[in-house]
């Protein structure tokens, strides 16, 4: 029996697996390529999912964890001190831009989430929570409730009473075609008319990511979340960015997503890439908040030795090799090689620094095609390049590449795209 087969009879049936009949099974890398069982290299432009931000084999990463287990302690819960943690807290507390920071450390995002919307509720004593179309915030309960998918999102069963705000969409939706300026004052409008109108007044926190991940990396004009926040103070209502895809430099601009927005959050929510592939995820927020919770709480393995040893290395080598500037240059390459592509499926290139997204649809038309769209996701891995897919209506290719990618490529993998692009744009004539 195939892998395939031997994972499809023990993984409920919801469980997805990139190219269907044709799964990957990845067996190794090293850094920006992995290698397939059948002996096959792929440049990944995806990053896992978006969670090997340095890349595969990094030196520095592997010694630190290394030499943690070598200490023959991967665990003692969080019941003892953990230097590791200790100090990657302190790191985190110090970008994070909130004053009197504290850190929680969870094993995942939506575990993050899931904490930031518990402290947020308790602080606020409300389980009203405003939260934004086409949003994705992970897979537990609370999460699920603020996720703004169909597909991914449980908010029939909500633990949370949600109340949701239009996606800024300019593609499509009561946003579409508006200027910045438009589609802002329609986002404050919105804002506005929820609270008014269908909560209760005692709304405890807007959960938003900076740009849309799973939703098609979809983004409001710069200065949305600010805009939001001032109608938010109004109330007391607390603004949690979730920065488990925007994080850490990855946008170019700004080390943070929200920093786009000339805000500084209450709550921020990390994971995927701060662990380059070890279970790292957390809150960093405001210490009355943060201490709100009234009964001890804590992650058997949120921030354990060897993930915080890696969380050590990841944010040190970020910061030491600018990696944010490196995702700023080669993904304006990127980005402005895409631009130049004159296919009429191609209705938007968006995105900034190492996060971009490809939407497209039937030629001539802003209707979704995502068939079209795996039509280039299989030609690109046909080639060797892996990408991601998303939105709402599966109709985006995601590119999240470690935040390491040369210029060389970046150039490889744009020619991989021009390719994959131009075959799929014939073929739907
Ligand atoms: N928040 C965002 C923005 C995400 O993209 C994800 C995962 O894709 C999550 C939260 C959930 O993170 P995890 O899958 O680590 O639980």
């Amino acid at each position: 029996m195939s892998l395939l087969d031997r994972h499809r009879a023990v993984m409920p049936a919801w469980m997805p697996v990139y190219y269907g009949d044709d799964a990957l099974e990845i067996v190794s890398g090293s850094g920006r390529r992995v290698t397939d069982a059948n002996g096959r290299s792929y440049l990944d432009f995806f990053g896992g999912v978006l969670t090997t931000m340095i890349g595969y084999d990094i030196a520095e990463i592997s010694d630190a964890v290394r030499a943690q287990v070598a200490t023959g302690v991967a665990h003692t819960s969080t019941l003892y001190l953990i230097r590791r943690q200790v100090e990657l807290a302190e790191k985190i507390a110090r970008v994070s831009g909130i004053p009197d920071a504290r850190v929680f450390f969870t094993n995942s995002g939506s575990e993050a989430n899931e904490s930031a919307l518990l402290f947020a509720t308790n602080a606020r004593r409300s389980n009203q929570i405003l939260a934004i179309k086409s949003g994705y915030h992970g897979r537990t309960f609370a999460t699920m409730a603020v996720t703004g998918h169909r597909s991914w999102s449980s908010s029939s069963l909500s633990p949370l009473v949600v109340h949701w705000l239009a996606a800024p969409d300019r593609l499509r939706g009561r946003m579409a075609g508006m200027s910045d300026g438009d589609l802002l004052d329609a986002a404050v409008d919105d804002l506005r008319e929820v609270l008014a109108t269908v909560t209760a007044g005692d709304v405890a926190g807007l959960i938003a990511e900076p740009i849309q991940g799973v939703g098609g990396f979809v983004s409001g004009p710069d200065g949305l979340l600010g805009a939001y926040r001032k109608v938010l103070a109004e109330h007391g209502i607390l603004l949690i960015a979730d920065e488990v895809q925007t994080g850490w430099g990855r946008t170019g601009d700004h080390f943070w997503g929200h920093q786009a927005h000339g805000v500084v959050p209450d709550l921020i929510t990390f994971a995927k890439g701060i662990g380059n592939g070890f279970a790292l995820g957390g809150v960093v927020g405001r210490a009355e908040i943060m201490n709100a919770v009234p009964a001890t709480s804590f992650s058997t393995f949120g921030g354990n030795p060897v993930s915080a040893a890696a969380g050590n290395a990841v944010l040190d080598y970020v910061l030491s090799h600018d990696l944010q500037e490196n995702a700023r240059r080669v993904g304006a390459l990127l980005i402005e090689g895409l631009r130049n592509l004159p296919y009429g499926i191609l209705a938007d290139v968006r995105g900034r620094g190492l996060m971009i997204g490809l939407e497209f649809v039937r030629s001539g038309t802003t209707e979704p095609d995502p068939a079209v769209t795996t039509r280039v996701f299989d030609l690109c891995r046909r080639n060797g390049l892996l990408v991601g897919k998303g939105g709402l209506y599966g109709n985006v290719l995601r590119m999240g590449p470690p935040l390491t990618l040369t210029e060389p490529e970046a150039r490889e993998g744009l020619a991989i795209l021009t390719d994959a692009i131009a075959t799929a744009d014939a073929e739907s004539r």
